[in-house]
């Protein structure tokens, strides 16, 4: 498993990427120091061999890939323990950290900063050298055979305990990490990780065994199939992702789509109510304020007869855009009814509310409908009602609709509260 939170959380920089910074160095720096005292105790391989391991540990990098239930599914261990078991810890070591070398830099071409991709590269090559030399000890510290040959209830427990201890170190090192960034790790993805790289350290352990065989169509025909099936797996989990994401960005548009009144875009009736149901839970709750504005076009039928319907419904938009323009942001605009628009004023007492819905008057008295048509003038009456305590939603808007039918006997183009 390699380090790529760096993709999930924010990339850091300053005295947290110093310190991270000191601990890639001091794992490279001490991955380069151990690695000599290994070399006497490696097998001749030809230049091919190393080759085809290289290309392999690459391979099982790259098709690490993100799956939606277990997190991010890492393929590392199935090339580092097919290289610890046929090869020795020295081929393993280097292998693992030159590749994890070479494919960290492609960070950069996904659009991380040079600086966290340096950490990057330091940290994953010089965790993977080092975990590699670990695992190499502990198995041959308990008798494990390298070339591994056979496969006894003894000899997989050796495997598994070599595969737990690399699991360790390697989860250590990204907990220290993630502490000298200032996070927290997640627990649950911490235990799937590790379950999947031991699973797949088997799958590295079995490719062994074959290799060792020394049957080598047997051996690439076994490499091709498993390949084959971690790439078919990694496609449909892309898929997977892919599908959700889209389902998730559909459901947001519908649901969206639903709040909305198609005419002017603002919020419609079903969602002015749901959101005035939510401010009156909160002012229950806090006592804090709350004051809506119930708002009526004055003679608007006048408008639609004489400049035609579709005049009528620029005036409308242009209303909607008017309110929400000159409202706070915590305020809701919505369209209430046909050409009544109902404005919600969080925090707002009766006074407060009466003065932004004066202002809103006066905006709309000012505003120049002549250039929209030709003599066309607008203006609006208002009801102000401030919530009082045990008041439902329909009690509030009756209140303002009592208020806005006051303005409108009145004289109309007037606030009443
Ligand atoms: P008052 O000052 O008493 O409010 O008079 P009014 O003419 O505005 O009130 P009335 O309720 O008699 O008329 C409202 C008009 O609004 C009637 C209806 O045709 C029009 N209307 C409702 N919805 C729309 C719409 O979406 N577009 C257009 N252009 N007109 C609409
Ligand atoms: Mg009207
Ligand atoms: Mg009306």
């Amino acid at each position: 498993m390699e380090n790529n939170n760096s993709e999930h959380q924010r990339y850091v920089f300053g005295k947290e990427w110093l310190r991270v910074f000191i601990l890639a160095c001091l794992l490279f720096a001490t991955s380069l120091a151990f690695l000599p005292h290994l070399v006497a105790s490696a097998p001749p391989v030809s230049p091919a061999v190393l080759a085809g391991f290289f290309i392999y540990a690459l391979f099982t990098i790259a098709a690490g890939y993100k799956h939606p239930y277990f997190g991010y599914i890492s393929l590392d261990r199935a090339g580092q323990m097919l290289c610890l078991l046929t090869l020795g810890s020295f081929h393993a070591a280097w292998i693992s950290g030159l590749s994890y070398f070479f494919i960290s830099w492609l960070r950069l071409f996904r659009g991380v900063p040079l600086r966290n991709t340096i950490n990057a590269v330091l940290i994953n090559s010089g965790m993977m050298t080092l975990m590699m030399i670990l695992g190499g000890y502990w198995y041959l510290w308990w008798g494990g055979d390298i070339p591994m040959t056979d496969i006894s209830f003894g000899a997989l427990m050796r495997v598994l305990s070599t595969l737990v201890v690399m699991q360790i170190f390697n989860q250590l090192i990204m907990y220290l990490m993630v502490y000298l960034r200032g996070g927290r790790p997640e627990k649950t993805a911490v235990l799937n990780g590790a379950l999947i790289e031991i699973i797949v350290g088997l799958v590295g352990m079995t490719l062994a065994l074959v290799y060792n065989r020394q049957d080598m169509p047997l051996f690439l025909l076994v490499l091709v199939v498993v390949s084959i099936g971690m790439l078919v797996m990694k496609q449909y989990a892309s898929i997977r992702l892919h599908l959700e994401a889209l389902v998730q960005e559909r459901t947001h548009a519908l649901r969206n789509q639903a709040q909305r009144d198609p005419l002017t875009g603002i919020s419609n009736r079903g969602h002015t109510d749901e959101f005035i149901a939510g401010q009156i839970a909160h002012a229950q709750q806090t006592g804090a304020h709350l004051s809506i504005a119930l708002l009526d076009i004055d003679h608007f039928k006048h408008i639609n007869d004489r400049y035609l319907h579709a005049t009528g419904d620029k005036v409308l938009q242009h209303i909607a855009g008017l309110l929400t323009s000159h409202c706070r942001s915590g305020d809701l605009v919505g369209r209430y009814g046909g050409e009544e628009f109902l404005v919600c004023f969080p925090l707002l007492d009766l006074e407060g509310a009466r003065l932004a819905s004066e202002k809103l008057r006066r905006l709309v008295e000012q505003e120049d409908w002549d250039r929209m048509a030709p003599g066309l003038a607008v203006t609006i009456s208002l009801g102000v009602a401030e919530w009082q305590p045990g008041m439902r939603t329909e009690d509030l808007v009756k209140e303002a609709d009592r208020k806005l039918y006051e303005a409108k006997s009145a004289g109309r183009n007037r606030v009443c509260h």
